[in-house]
């Protein structure tokens, strides 16, 4: 297999990562490669695709390493979390002129491991490879999925279950976690190198610190309103997991919603609900205020950038329900929404929670007839439905045609997907895999897919 590394994070200070090679595995299996995408990446596959997929064979560039990085888990501060099972091959730059990190996730120990064993097994590897390449599919900025394959090795997880290994594509694996590290070890070496590197990397245009944060918050604050309309969970909106370039990462306990309801919580972790639904934004500018934190330390007048950072961070909601007008106007074909689209915006959300109606197939039909079924107070629908008329552009139906998926990569779906694949059955993952990178296309085969769960169907939580 050839791809063409360009190491870039190799390069800064060695403080910041661990050299570490995968551990080979026993009997690699491939289950999915992603074809247009190691095009994209200018990768060309070869016979020993599944042996550097498994972490058995390096190819040639590359140079394998760990990164250290801290967090907040729910609140909590850990001054040392860092890569434990996952392990950077090194970078590449696609057709687009982007550089992306490819990286092995459930490649075995690495320094950072702690009590772990450095693997994962094949139902999480299956749920990040379908909505990952979901949300890619509908537009939303996230890593990707290049290849998954088994191991032919158990992992334990109370039981024993096949263990498993997906090769995870990202514009960057630094995170917010990344500078808290540095920042907390008052390492002012590491902290200005990742500055720079993400500047110059991400951020081309942010001219310090200050900068680069308010060009943050402008890209977080963005993707969790598209988050918010497609009714995405992320579950674990640890510092950590807030990739600095502003995409998804970490598909750890996420969920789509089906019926709807603002409290929803899916994450068999989160007892407190801290991440749901209706909390996300309200964490996202929690987020951001740790990133201020730990970017303070380079500032030469502290005293001035905590009045600055401040500001900067108080403008997050802000930035966030514009995002988030935008993005739900445009669900209903309004292209030129106005502050008084937030009430009529509300007003149908407040009707599909009290109705438990499906968020999935309310947008996917507004404005026609299968979208009035959702509700059981129709009368309420009906009159909402005429003030969004009142509301629509004339293009309306294109726009509402773009904006919402017809499928989205539903929880029983992929539950149904992870117990066959368990028993060696992949088709059912293929076969979800082929609907959800079609969103807003329906098919006679993948017209199932729209099917909300019944209630014997409904899978309520989810696990990491
Ligand atoms: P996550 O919950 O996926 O964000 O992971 C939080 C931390 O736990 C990271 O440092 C991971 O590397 C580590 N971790 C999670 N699962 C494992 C595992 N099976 N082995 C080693 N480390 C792990
Ligand atoms: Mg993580
Ligand atoms: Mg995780």
């Amino acid at each position: 297999m050839k791809i063409p590394f360009d190491n870039s994070y190799f390069r800064l200070p060695a403080q910041m990562h661990a050299a570490q090679l995968p551990t080979p595995v026993k009997d690699p299996q491939i289950i999915a490669v992603n074809t247009p995408l190691a095009d994209k990446l200018g990768i060309t596959l070869g016979d020993d695709a599944t042996a550097v997929f498994a972490g058995n064979s390096i190819p040639d560039g590359a140079n394998p390493l760990a990164q250290a990085y801290a967090g907040h888990q729910f609140g909590n501060w850990n001054p040392q979390l860092g890569d434990g099972r996952a392990i950077l091959l090194g970078e590449v730059v696609d057709s687009d002129g982007i550089r992306r990190d490819i990286q092995l996730k459930g490649a075995g120990p690495t320094p950072f491991s702690r009590r772990g064993d450095g693997r994962a097994w094949l139902g999480p590897v299956m749920r990040e490879y379908l909505m990952s390449e979901a949300m890619y599919a509908m537009g939303v900025p996230t890593t990707r999925a290049l290849a998954a394959v088994t191991t032919g090795e158990d992992v334990y997880r109370e039981e024993p279950l096949p263990g498993a290994i997906i090769t995870r594509v990202a514009q960057s694996h630094i995170r917010v976690g990344t500078f808290q590290f540095f920042a907390a070890r008052g390492d002012l070496e590491a902290l200005q190198a990742l500055t720079d590197h993400v500047i110059a990397r991400h951020y081309p245009g942010a001219d310090g610190p200050a900068a680069l944060l308010d060009a943050v918050i402008e890209r977080y604050a963005r993707l969790i309103a598209r988050w918010m309309g497609l009714g995405f969970i992320h579950g674990v909106m640890n510092t950590d997991n807030v990739a600095i370039a502003g995409e998804t990462i970490d598909y750890g306990p996420c969920a789509f919603i089906d019926h709807f309801h603002p409290d929803t919580v899916f994450s068999s972790i989160d007892q407190y609900g801290r991440y749901a639904y209706s909390n996300q934004p309200g964490i996202g500018a929690w987020n951001m205020a740790q990133f201020a934190t730990a970017l303070i330390p380079l500032m030469d007048d502290r005293d001035q950038a905590i009045e600055g950072f401040t500001a900067a961070v108080n403008r997050f909601p802000d930035v966030y329900q514009s995002a988030w007008l935008r993005v739900f106007a445009t669900k209903l074909g309004i292209t030129n929404p106005v502050a008084e689209d937030v009430t009529l915006i509300n007003d149908l959300l407040d009707l599909m929670a009290k109705d438990s109606a499906d968020f999935t197939n309310v947008f996917a039909n507004i404005g026609q007839l299968q979208a009035r079924d959702q509700f059981l107070d129709r009368s309420a629908f009906d009159t909402w439905e005429v003030r969004r008329q009142a509301r629509a552009s004339a293009d309306a139906e294109t726009v509402m045609a773009q904006a919402n998926p017809q499928i989205i990569p539903r929880n029983h779906r992929i539950e149904e997907a992870i117990q066959a694949g368990r028993h060696g059955d992949m088709a059912p993952f293929h076969a979800l895999l082929a609907a959800v990178t079609q969103p807003y296309k329906l098919t006679p085969e993948t017209e199932k897919y729209t099917r909300a769960p019944t209630m014997d169907e409904r899978v309520t939580r989810t696990f990491c």
